[in-house]
């Protein structure tokens, strides 16, 4: 049997957002299912909407969630040529005719359609143009669309998500497959692309399901023979209202610069609209091509909670080993202009490590790591609960204690701040609290241990001392 071929066919209107990103990965998961190609095509004949930057938003929200392909970019506007040679194939064979409409009538018809309550589709009238009615739109300054005649058939297929779909063409009307200025319609260059390009299979989001009748007359129009089709269903918000920004919906590269992990981004999107048999939720990437089959696509829309991807991030960010998530988390310390050679590898690790549990995104770290990197810290907001008479005795004694640890373990700290409870009489917190405020200037944050560890006896004393001089000024 041949390999199974898709592709992924951004317009590059805009940057890549989530549901195209869901898309993306789909297609990803059922090629490398079956061990096929997967190919990128980017869709860029809209020449007044289409841009370069959206190009590289979305070449780079692909590379960067690890969705590779083995053909491609291919970009359709590199391929006009081959577009004009299918319109002049098909406007000698038939099928087409010239529609001189200019876009203001056909919205002053469309209007008028709508308003008694029939079908807005193109009234056909340029079908019967004689030789001189041409002529006289043409010395108008007029340009023609070329239109497909549809004709009144049913068009039936069946798309592997939703069964059996039928179409009834009469409710079509023709549509223009080359616009005025002669660039491919999308369902011409698509077909053409799609055909040419070998494809098995066209999955792509269900707000496309009415393009494929045009597409499948195409198919026939030009003989070739079409691909199969899967209509993923749509994404709706938690009101199941079309998914936006209202909703925490942004676009892969602000999830990515507010700190989401690949990881988990890709794990939550392929749970909209697909659930393996056995509901894991938990799932790599791999793991879900293992299991993936279009079939157990759903038929209804997916509800995008972002809640959900925030829980599945902080999973995910505890499972990092530290060595990797330190690393991804030095552009954010960095952004918030922390000093990160102020630390050497391992410290900055532990750093990291101990606050990991408090991030629910990784740009969350320069909240919780701020006092590591400041100079001394200000008690001006923590001086009454600092200066109770029994936390200066705890401030008093802590660098005796330190001072003669012979080494920074969790254990041998704890010890320490254990033996100046007992020995001043007081219960835990009473000394763990005055100790937390003299080194961070702070009232809740990491372990204390871990603190007083990566600080080293050196700066904890210079610290305390601080805390000491600070309270007479
Ligand atoms: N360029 C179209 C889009 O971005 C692709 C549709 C298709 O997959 O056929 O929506």
């Amino acid at each position: 049997m041949s390999k199974v071929r898709v592709r992924f066919a951004p317009s590059p209107t805009g940057n890549l957002h989530l549901g195209s990103a869901r898309t993306a990965l789909f297609n990803y998961l059922f090629v490398k299912s079956v061990d096929g190609v997967n190919i990128l095509r980017v869709e860029d004949t809209d020449f007044d909407r289409s841009a370069e930057v959206y190009v590289e938003n979305i070449l780079e929200g692909l590379k960067w969630l690890g969705i590779n392909y083995d053909e491609g970019p291919f970009y359709q506007s590199q391929r006009l040529e081959i577009y004009k040679k299918y319109a002049d194939k098909i406007l000698k064979e038939g099928h087409v005719y010239k529609c001189y409409c200019t876009s203001e009538e056909l919205e002053e018809r469309r209007k008028v359609a709508l308003s008694l309550g029939k079908p807005p589709r193109y009234d056909g009238r340029c079908k019967k143009l004689t030789p001189e009615q041409m002529k006289k739109f043409e010395a108008e300054g007029r340009t023609a669309t070329i239109r497909f005649e549809v004709g009144d058939r049913v068009i039936k297929f069946n798309d592997l998500v939703r069964g059996e779909v039928k179409f009834d063409c009469s409710l079509i009307g023709d549509f223009v497959i080359i616009k005025s200025n002669g660039t491919p319609a999308y369902n011409f260059a698509a077909v053409i692309d799609d055909a040419l390009m070998k494809i098995t299979h066209v999955v792509r989001g269900e707000d496309h399901i009415s393009n494929t009748p045009k597409q499948i007359l195409l198919y026939e129009a030009l003989g070739f023979t079409p691909p199969q089709f899967a209509h993923i269903s749509m994404i709706l918000g938690p009101d199941r209202t079309k998914l936006s920004k209202r909703h925490g919906a942004k676009s892969v590269s602000e999830f990515m610069e507010e700190g989401y992990l690949k990881e988990a981004l890709l794990n939550f999107l392929m749970l909209l609209s697909w659930s393996p048999k056995h509901d894991q939720e938990i799932l790599s990437l791999d793991k879900a091509v293992k299991l993936f089959k279009l079939e157990d696509l759903s038929k209804s829309p997916s509800v995008f909670d972002i809640e959900k991807l925030q829980w599945m991030n902080g999973i995910y960010i505890r499972h990092l080993p530290v060595k990797d998530l330190t690393e991804r988390c030095i552009p954010f310390m960095k952004q918030a202009q922390y000093d990160v050679n102020k630390y050497a590898g391992r410290q900055l690790e532990e750093i990291v490590d101990s606050v990991k549990d408090n991030l629910i995104v990784l740009s969350d770290i320069a909240k919780y790591v701020d006092f590591y990197f400041k100079d001394e810290p200000d008690y001006q907001d923590v001086k009454d609960a600092l200066y109770k008479p029994e936390s200066i005795k705890v401030l008093e004694l802590f660098p005796n204690k330190i001072e003669r640890l012979s080494e920074f373990s969790h254990e041998s700290i704890n010890a320490s701040l254990a033996e100046i409870a007992k020995e001043l009489g007081l219960k835990k917190g009473q000394v763990l609290k005055p100790v937390r405020i003299a080194l961070t200037g702070k009232t809740a944050g990491p372990e204390l241990w871990r603190v007083i560890r990566i600080y080293g006896a050196e700066k904890c004393k210079k610290y305390i001392e601080h805390a000491l001089k600070s309270r007479k000024m």
